[in-house]
């Protein structure tokens, strides 16, 4: 599941600078899995469901069971940010290459 590729597609930057280096990522993804908790109790204060801890509990729960995979992914890409930047040379290159 959400398996990084090995290099760019484009221009064969090597996405995995070292080994395990996505396991990084699981910092990056508890602040988001804290953002969607966050996010999903506004929602139910929002439309009045926010009077049981219980409810609140089971719903935040469930938010981040059935986002899990998105969130995963999306700390990945926020973790690879950190260490990779845009090189605006590589990206006329490849722009050229692909003939767009
Ligand atoms: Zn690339």
């Amino acid at each position: 599941m959400n398996k990084v590729k090995k290099n760019c597609p484009k221009c064969d930057l090597k996405y995995s600078i070292e080994p395990s280096f996505y396991t990084g990522s699981m910092y990056v993804s508890y602040g988001v899995g804290i953002a969607f908790a966050v996010a999903t109790y506004m929602l139910l204060l929002i439309f009045g469901f926010a009077d049981n801890p219980f409810t609140i509990f089971i719903a935040i729960v469930t938010v981040l069971a059935i986002t899990f995979p998105y969130i995963g992914a999306v700390s990945k890409s926020i973790w690879a940010h950190l260490f990779f930047k845009y090189d605006k040379l590589i990206a006329n290159q490849v722009k050229n290459d692909s003939g767009a």
